[in-house]
């Protein structure tokens, strides 16, 4: 049995104490830090902290030994043929934009076709959208059925347009939505398209193997799996990150530098201009440790069975409304509803009177809240320190602010 009571004593922020305690139930915006990650930050700052692939001194190699290490355990942790198709950025919007603005900038011309879809965060829309915009390129998003699944049948209507490059979620933040990115991914190539993926929502609660789904590109952020805030990776296949051009100047990234011309490093470094966030990225690394402990398989049915019990408890109160698929189906550990009468932000304020943090808003998801005829919704998301105890303070939040709005 996963023991979620013992995982939450090895977070320090979620055991302060103070009255109401913290129910904490917003980590798919960021989640909280366990013990062995704050040390592990700890620890580099107090014995190793350099900068990296420039010094000879024992501090710098043992700095260079953490950074390419992790590098190394980051392409494990995702199946990469090599650490070469790792690129550490600031997370995953960062990613993205990199991916739209090389690959892109370099690809895409007038009248090319852009895929996406309705339920992307922003994060995922907008730099193809403003790609797109800048070279003339159309975009298109695929519309969501009405239990919050892609539709698949407009999927393959817009792949039989031959699209550059499809753009999508693994999880909706939103819906939490589980996309079958492999069999999209395998469709899109065979359309001719690259495939970029968000991983923001995925790899902090299920395995993924980059080999298996055959994306081109995927991205993921370490604070909402543990890790630091500020770092985050963008994978790329070997063949296409080395078609691509630098996205910054700078330090790094070069091979040669004349007043004439400079020449480009090799992957991954040419993707990497500047001092990087060395001590989160062997936070991020400690992170991986974490999860790999706890074992995603549990993770993945712990988290279920919380929604689970959310979704059909919010589902029974009248008034309440949930999105997203139903309980019984894989789905992850985001709920979002809306309250009759109640605005989401009063409801999540009303919570927060009684110690449970929540998000609400349009969660940078505006064509999916246009989509559900919403301007807001309120979101509850579980993690691996959430205990079903957590799912009763909501439900009771929820009661609550229903009698307040009476
Ligand atoms: N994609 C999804 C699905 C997300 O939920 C988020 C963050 O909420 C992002 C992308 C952006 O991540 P970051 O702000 O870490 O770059």
């Amino acid at each position: 049995m996963f023991d979620a009571a013992a995982v939450k004593r090895d977070f320090p922020i979620l055991n302060q104490g103070g009255a109401p305690p913290l129910t904490f139930l917003d980590s798919a915006a960021s989640s909280q830090k366990p013990q062995a990650v704050i040390d592990a930050l700890v620890n580099y700052y107090t014995t190793i902290n350099s900068n990296v692939h420039r010094g000879v001194y024992k501090l710098a190699v043992a700095a260079d030994h953490a950074y390419d290490g992790t590098r190394e355990h980051v392409a494990r942790f995702i199946n990469a043929t090599s650490p070469d198709e790792i690129v550490f950025t600031r997370g995953t919007t960062e990613a993205i934009n990199l991916v739209a603005a090389t690959w892109g900038r370099t690809n895409l011309r007038e009248g090319d076709l852009v895929v996406s879809t309705v339920m992307e965060h922003h994060s995922c829309f907008v730099p193809w959208q403003m790609i797109a915009l800048e070279v003339g390129a159309r975009i298109e998003a695929v519309r969501i059925t009405e239990s919050g699944e892609l539709d698949q049948d407009h999927y393959r209507e817009l792949l039989s347009q031959n699209p550059k490059v499809v753009a999508f979620t693994q999880v909706s933040n939103v819906l939490g939505t589980i996309n079958p990115v492999k069999e999209m991914t395998a469709q899109a190539h065979a359309a001719g398209a690259v495939v970029c993926i968000d991983a923001a929502q995925s790899v902090p609660h299920m395995a993924v193997d980059v080999q298996d789904l055959d994306v081109d590109f995927l991205a993921f952020s370490a604070h909402k799996m543990l890790g630091p805030m500020g770092i985050g990776v963008l994978y790329g296949k070997r063949s296409v990150l080395e078609s691509m051009p630098p996205y910054q100047g700078g330090g790094s990234m070069i091979r040669k530098v004349t007043l004439e011309k400079t020449t480009w490093a090799d992957i991954p470094s040419r993707f990497e201009a500047g001092t990087p966030s060395v001590g989160d990225v062997v936070g991020l690394g400690a992170a991986i440790d974490y999860l790999q402990d706890l074992g995603y398989a549990d993770i993945a049915r712990h988290e279920h069975e919380l929604a689970a019990a959310a979704i059909i408890r919010l589902s029974a109160i009248p008034g309440v409304t949930v999105y997203g698929p139903p309980a019984d189906v894989a789905r992850a550990g985001v709920v979002s509803f809306v309250v009759d009468g109640v605005h989401p932000h009063d409801v999540a304020a009303l919570l927060d009177e009684r110690g449970v943090a929540v998000r609400a808003g349009h969660h940078c998801a505006q064509p999916l809240m246009k989509a559900l005829g919403v301007t807001a919704t309120t979101r509850a998301s579980f993690y691996v320190y959430n205990t079903i105890d957590d799912v009763d303070r909501l439900i009771e939040g929820v009661e609550y602010a229903q009698r307040v709005f009476a």
